[in-house]
């Protein structure tokens, strides 16, 4: 109580920010070259065929590298599982988008068998992530993306608190917190979840949830059904996989500078402006089909540009956003080798958002240094 009237009071002293003139979507589309926007069947499928080998690769190899290597070599098998699947995820996350080809049914039909044999229920995911899109750093409506405000801050348990910050629970974060247990945005695979307001909604989901049953069975089939091969050489290439998502989500839209907005100061246009590439190097970027360095365009064009064209389109959105260099909406882009440990740093350290501004949002620690600053 006491934190929440203090809050209120400072918010009324708060400045308005003075937001430059911010290019229209479409003048960004038309800078971009027209091919970018042209979506190839055949081309996405081979996309889908390649990572399938990719895992198949993975499968055929991991006896040998066990032999060999043992558990270290075990350990390395279960990161590169993480990426190669998340790279399936990612022809998925094109089906889920529209950006994979022209045609719906070919869209569904490619994103469930993306999707199911990592355990993401396509349907429900393409629902949650869409609302991702729509409302980019909006304060309430930018779902998979739990904000967390200073009053929220202050209201939370010692492990609501804290969870973020140990490390283990990045393994947790998607499969089974967001996907299975539905925190935040409610459950992908309960029809009756928050998530769903109506029967279609509920009918996909079932669908989505019995194709992602499916994949486990055969799963545990292939297994001799020990329960034990399942979690060695399944379920825990599928924590990975969770793992390095929730890494490319989290450093996409969270660094101390980014703004988030409240209802009346957010914009299309200014809330995507937040979003950040990142280059992860050692070829990651190209496995992951460039999800990570080509995130800007397809924030902005997320049904438009499949992945196999945004990193022509970013050097296009880069020029457009020129004249808003020097402000906190240019195009934003960093290096980061060290994607892991700084993912863990965000997490110690991006604790809470505060005012920055009326409307805008900001993490503590940005605030902090720019009070610093000046
Ligand atoms: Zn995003
Ligand atoms: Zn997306």
């Amino acid at each position: 109580m006491t934190i929440a009237t203090k809050v209120n009071t400072s918010k009324k002293d708060l400045d308005t920010i003075k937001v430059p003139e911010l290019p229209s979507v479409a003048a960004l589309k038309a800078a971009i070259p027209e091919h970018c926007f042209v979506k190839d069947p055949l081309i996405s499928i081979s996309y889908l065929v390649k990572d399938y080998l990719l895992l198949a690769g993975l499968y055929f190899a991991v006896p040998y590298i066990e032999h060999y290597l043992g558990w270290i070599g075990l350990l390395g098998w279960y990161w590169a599982m993480g990426i190669v699947g998340s790279a399936l995820f990612c022809v998925g996350h094109d089906c889920g988008h529209g950006s994979f080809s022209d045609y719906e049914w070919l869209n569904d039909l490619c994103g469930h068998l993306a999707h199911a044999p990592i355990l993401a229920p396509f349907w429900p995911w393409q629902k949650s992530h869409r609302q991702h899109h729509q409302y980019t750093s909006h304060l309430e409506k930018d779902k998979g993306h739990p904000w967390v405000t200073e009053e929220d801050y202050n209201n939370r348990t010692a492990i609501e608190k804290y969870f973020a910050v140990i490390p283990i629970s990045g393994w947790l974060r998607w499969n089974p917190i967001y996907t299975i247990v539905g925190l935040p945005d409610g459950s992908h695979f309960w029809p009756w979840s928050r998530l769903f307001e109506t029967t279609e909604d509920r009918v996909k989901c079932v669908v989505s949830g019995v194709a992602c049953a499916i994949c486990a069975y055969i799963a545990f089939a292939l297994s001799g059904y020990s329960v034990y091969t399942f979690v060695k050489y399944y379920y825990i290439p599928l924590l990975f996989q969770g793992l390095i998502l929730v890494i490319i989500t989290y450093l996409q839209h969270q660094n101390e500078n980014i703004e988030v907005y409240e209802p009346e100061e957010w914009g299309f246009v200014r809330g995507q402006t937040q979003t950040i590439d990142r280059h992860w190097g050692f070829g990651l970027d190209n496995i992951m089909h460039n999800i990570t360095n080509g995130h800007v365009a397809h924030h902005f064009f997320f049904t438009k540009i499949p992945h196999y064209h945004l990193l022509e389109a970013t050097p296009a959105i880069q020029k457009a956003l020129e004249p808003l260099k020097n402000t906190q909406y240019g195009y934003k882009r960093e290096v980061n080798y060290n994607w892991f440990f700084k993912y863990l740093h965000y997490n110690v350290t991006l604790d809470y958002l505060t005012h920055k501004a009326k409307g805008v949002l900001q993490y503590r620690t940005g605030v902090e240094a720019s009070k610093k600053a000046h």
